[in-house]
């Protein structure tokens, strides 16, 4: 071991440390007057030792810390009283770092006999501002309106907030230190719990989804909940984070007007249907005869009534894909025979206007099993909107292919097109594009709602491209596999 040189004594040690040492050290009057500074102050406070000398260090403190600056008794002399104060301080050029300081009164006669304060200080900004940064992330978590639980890897919770018991009627006491099944258990479906677990803690993978599950007090109640596992460095589960919202209210109120909507319609349906008949009737001349003002008159009356059937019969439709009763009925279904009936029902449409519809089915396509009500629903959709939104003697082609296991049917049109600003909107219910608007009031915006429905509900996929008018290209993609059947309850009408 190697020994001090023997020339060396405890005062040159002494401030050896004192000087080398990244701690500040200093010695203050009773009122903080700096009489002596380390030369870490450099490095720490960007001073000099000589520019704070005779400096009070109260000019430096900040403005909300002074009280914890505690002045001193002569008293804590004698009792050696030491305190440890955490406090910001101003550094050369602006700006604060938190000083954590160890404050020693003493009376030292090589002091000249007066009272001192010996300091010792050290930056604990980083550290101050982590556990600023972590008191505000509990204020965030506990202040939340989401329920937040934290739970080890053995599904014990560690923590939840008090929204909690908003939605499960338990307090956090009530369940920190028990298994997290202990909200879910007995309420919840076992093989999905068991599905659950299964996915966390060996997949791995996180869990977004709606759960029903059952309060405290026996309501039920629907969430919207999200688990994540979080893995550590070897990729072990370290602990799972849930979050979870009470949806139970909109749950309800979306249930509702689904209800009231279809409700709505059955009603409106039947004196609609019953127009029709007796408007076809007197079309016909079973009545007796009509002259040709009466004619026209009850032609126009049938187009509205129509228009309105076909709106109340959209919503209807869509009322029971939303109500997820909807059955689908899976039948092998040849694609294009499909398309074909379909092009036939709208092929008067398309004469009005002089459009042309051209065909381009790939040859020997397999027949796949989809509910051929719903797809033709979807084909007429198409269609309708291709002739619509076409300028007269315009051209629409229809293609049904197959591509990467996947059968694309794409109903192309040279017409008005959609707007950039419109595109990501199209899909939404009642939403009609800007330039259609104005060429074009008839309408209801629903039909694309429903075609995406129908075509998701089905496993498949529909998307479009389109340039302002240039035109416009839908496509459809089923796998080969086709639509999974749905026992459901109902079916659309058409
Ligand atoms: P509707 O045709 O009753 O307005 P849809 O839901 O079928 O309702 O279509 C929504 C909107 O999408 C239409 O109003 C139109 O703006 C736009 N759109 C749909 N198909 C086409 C198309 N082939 N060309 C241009 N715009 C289209």
């Amino acid at each position: 071991m190697e020994t001090a040189p023997p020339s060396w004594n405890n005062e040159d040690i002494l401030s050896l440390i004192v000087e080398q040492t990244t701690d500040m050290v200093a010695i203050h009057t009773f009122d903080w007057v700096f009489l002596y500074v380390s030369p870490s102050s450099r490095l720490l406070l960007g001073y000099e030792p000589d520019e704070l000398l005779n400096k009070s260090a109260f000019e430096l403190f900040h403005p909300d810390d002074l009280k914890k600056i505690s002045s001193h008794e002569t008293s804590d002399v004698n009792d050696q009283k030491i305190h440890t104060i955490t406090y910001r301080i101003k550094r050369k050029g602006g700006g604060y770092v938190w000083f954590e300081t160890t404050v020693k009164p003493i009376k030292d006669l090589r002091l000249g006999n007066e009272l001192r304060l010996i300091t010792v200080s050290r930056d604990v900004t980083s550290r101050k501002n982590s556990e600023e940064m972590v008191k505000k992330f509990v204020q965030a978590v506990e202040s939340a309106s989401d329920s937040i639980v934290m739970a080890n890897s053995e599904g014990i919770i560690m923590y939840t907030n008090p929204a909690i018991y908003n939605m499960t009627g338990y307090k956090p006491p009530e369940v920190i230190g028990k298994h997290a099944n202990f909200i879910w258990e007995g309420t919840m479906d076992k093989i999905f719990l068991t599905s659950l677990w299964h996915n966390l803690r060996e997949e791995k993978k996180p869990f977004n989804g709606e759960i029903t599950n059952v309060r405290k007090d026996g309501m039920r109640y629907v969430s919207d909940t999200h688990i994540t596992p979080i893995l550590d460095e070897k990729k072990d589960v370290s602990f799972y984070v849930g979050i979870a919202r009470d949806i139970t209210k909109a749950k309800e109120v979306d249930r509702m007007k689904t209800e009231f909507i279809s409700l709505a319609s059955h009603q409106l349906r039947t004196p609609l249907t019953s127009m029709k008949w007796r408007l076809e009737m007197l079309l016909k001349g079973e009545e007796g005869n009509i002259n040709d003002k009466q004619k026209e008159y009850l032609l126009n009356i049938n187009g509205t009534n129509e228009r309105m059937i076909d709106l109340v019969n959209s919503l209807l439709n869509i009322s029971r894909i939303e109500s997820g009763r909807l059955i689908i009925d899976s039948k092998p279904t040849s694609l294009t025979d499909l398309m074909l009936s379909a092009i036939d029902e709208v092929s008067n449409k398309a004469k009005d206007k002089q459009i042309r519809i051209i065909k381009d089915f790939q040859e020997a396509l397999p027949v796949i099993s989809v509910d051929p009500k719903l797809l033709r629903n979807v084909y007429i959709n198409l269609l309708t909107n291709a002739i619509k939104y076409t300028k007269e003697k315009g051209a629409i082609e229809v293609r049904i292919y197959e591509d990467n296991n996947m059968i694309l049917t794409q109903v192309a049109d040279n017409g008005y097109g959609i707007p950039k600003s419109d595109q990501d909107k199209i899909f939404q219910k009642f939403y009609r594009a800007d330039n259609i608007k104005k060429v074009e009031t008839d309408g209801t915006g629903l039909g694309l709602y429903l075609t995406k429905a129908i075509i998701e509900a089905s496993n498949g996929k529909i998307w479009f491209e389109s340039e302002e008018n240039k035109g416009t290209s839908f496509y459809v993609a089923l796998s080969r596999s086709g639509m999974e059947p749905k026992k459901g309850e109902v079916s659309i009408t058409v």
